[in-house]
């Protein structure tokens, strides 16, 4: 696998029954880039990033993380190796602050150990200090820290996406799946939205891999476009050659025209 490749699907096949969700998808997502993925609804995207993040088993083929054979991670195995997928705010959290629901976020905290916790009372006091530290640079990053105090359920839906995306940069991601992030925002919210990915990409280095079918919105922040059709890669590249492609035209831009 090449250094710039950070994810690489090869022949994977994922069936229901007769559906064919997923068969025989090859793709590589590349390093330092926001990679975009599209295609009819059913094309078999949301089952592609189920396969990715373990919740859901494959038939056949291989998915490689950085150099590492995943196709049969677990989902734990997967976060812990830096892929990270956004979920909505479980029930719990919604009326917690939006602060609290970034603290309780991480993972390994030292002080959850009783042992270490009584042992290295400092260390565990230190760790949280640091972890504090972490959620409010992490709340700016996302242009949450006005709403810091805020119960998270009284954000907008746009503002619950941020907070999703401030909630997983805890986790100390290398690459994060979003599924359909600017559904049911308004425009002004998905140009934050943009503008914030891009932001976490370039400044973090984190890599984004993103379904979406919002095309002004996917073909304005990602660097390179999967196009999936019927559980298959129909093509890759960058936006304006997808735009442009006639395959691509036919089989979905051509489609969402005719809606
Ligand atoms: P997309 O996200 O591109 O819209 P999906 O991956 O959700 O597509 O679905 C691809 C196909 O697989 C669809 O026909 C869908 O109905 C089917 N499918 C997805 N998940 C399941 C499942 N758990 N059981 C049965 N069929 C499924
Ligand atoms: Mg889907």
């Amino acid at each position: 696998m090449g250094s710039d490749v950070i994810l690489k699907l090869e022949n994977v096949y994922k069936h229901f029954g007769g559906v064919k969700a997923v068969n025989g998808v090859d793709f590589e997502v590349s390093s330092n880039k926001i990679t975009g993925l599209i295609g009819p609804n059913g094309a078999g995207k949301s089952t592609v990033f189920n396969l990715i993040t373990g919740f859901s088993e494959i038939d056949e083929g291989f998915i490689y993380f950085l150099d590492e054979d995943i196709s049969y991670a677990s989902p734990q195995k997967t976060v812990d190796i830096g892929i990270v997928r956004t979920f909505q705010i479980p029930g719990e959290l919604k009326t917690m602050s939006v602060l609290d629901n970034l603290l309780v976020s991480p993972r390994h905290h030292p002080g959850e150990s009783l042992l270490f916790g009584w042992l290295n009372r400092s260390k565990a006091k230190n760790f949280e200090k640091k972890t504090l530290e972490l959620a409010k640079k992490n709340l700016e990053i996302v242009g949450l820290t006005h709403l810091m105090n805020e119960k998270s359920e009284n954000l907008s839906t746009g503002q619950k996406k941020l907070l999703e995306l401030g909630r997983i940069l805890m986790m100390n991601p290398k690459l994060i799946l979003l599924d359909e992030p600017a559904a049911g925002i308004n425009p002004t919210l998905i140009k934050n939205l943009s503008k914030v990915i891009l932001d976490i990409n370039k400044k973090q280095k984190i890599d984004f891999l993103i379904i979406e079918h919002n095309m002004e919105f996917i073909m304005s922040i990602s660097d390179e476009i999967i196009v999936m059709a019927e559980g298959e890669t129909l093509v890759k590249g960058s936006p304006k050659e997808i735009q442009k492609n006639q395959k691509v035209l036919n089989s979905y831009l051509g489609y969402s025209q005719n809606d």
